[in-house]
């Protein structure tokens, strides 16, 4: 592994000693995975900086008028925080506990973990990133967003990205990244790829980065060292490009 900053890496790994576990895994898996394709319609949206605020506002509104399941068992529609005119944009999976009580996303454990890890790397939330999830409420007892959950809240994340229009997109776990580029490929071979997101319709392709999702690093803490060094070429990347 390559160390540039002797004190960071050791903030780093004092950031990371967790030993606190969150919920476990997909306890309540649907057996029946209704994919439901059913097309959505979603206006078009302006890409001009200035219409950023009210295209993000209409968004929410398409979001909050579709009929996913979800929406109904949820306390509130988790829509994203931070920075919308950085040029970074984090994507994860689902609210969980925290994040439906509250209306905003990773502000529970994960949510910590997510900006410790990212603070390490100059990436501080409201500041230079914007985050959101694939699935817009908490699926019963955290588990796994179902193939139909995601699939309705799909075409709205594309909306989003559209609208964010970032440089670079970090995907946070398996879920988002298998979604978001379309592979059943798991994020040990993921995050060693230099990938992009693409949409031909509004010609977008963005570089995407896939990372081990903070919730997942909560229950295995073995698999940080492997974050700290995608956080690192994470980080060369940004300075190359001079994209923060
Ligand atoms: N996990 C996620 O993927 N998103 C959140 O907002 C919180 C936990």
């Amino acid at each position: 592994m390559k160390i540039k900053n002797i004190k960071s890496f050791i903030d780093f790994y004092k950031t990371m000693n967790v030993s606190v576990s969150i919920s476990q895994q997909s306890r309540f898996e649907r057996a029946k995975n209704n994919t439901n394709e059913k097309k959505q319609y979603i206006d078009e949206i302006p890409l001009k900086p200035n219409n950023k605020e009210s295209a993000l506002k209409r968004l929410y509104k398409q979001i909050e008028a579709s009929d996913c399941n979800l929406k109904d068992i949820a306390t509130n529609l988790v829509f994203s925080d931070g920075n919308k005119d950085s040029n970074i944009m984090l994507i994860g999976e689902a609210p969980a506990e925290d994040e439906d009580k509250l209306g905003k996303p990773f502000v529970g454990q994960a949510g910590k973990l997510l900006d410790n890890m990212f603070r390490n790397i100059d990436l501080i939330r409201n500041k230079n990133f914007y985050v959101t999830n694939v699935v817009f409420w908490r699926p019963p007892g955290n588990r796994i967003p179902n193939k139909n959950e995601i699939n309705i809240c799909l075409p709205f994340t594309k909306s989003h990205i559209k609208i964010i229009n970032p440089k670079l997109i970090i995907l946070l776990g398996n879920i988002a990244a298998q979604s978001i580029l379309n592979t059943d490929l798991a994020m040990g071979l993921l995050r060693k790829k230099d990938l992009f997101y693409t949409d031909d319709k509004n010609k977008l392709k963005i570089p995407v980065k896939s990372i081990f999702h903070p919730a997942y690093l909560l229950r295995n803490p073995i698999e940080k060292k492997k974050v700290w060094e995608d956080l690192l070429k994470i980080s060369d990347y940004i300075l190359e490009k001079g994209i923060n």
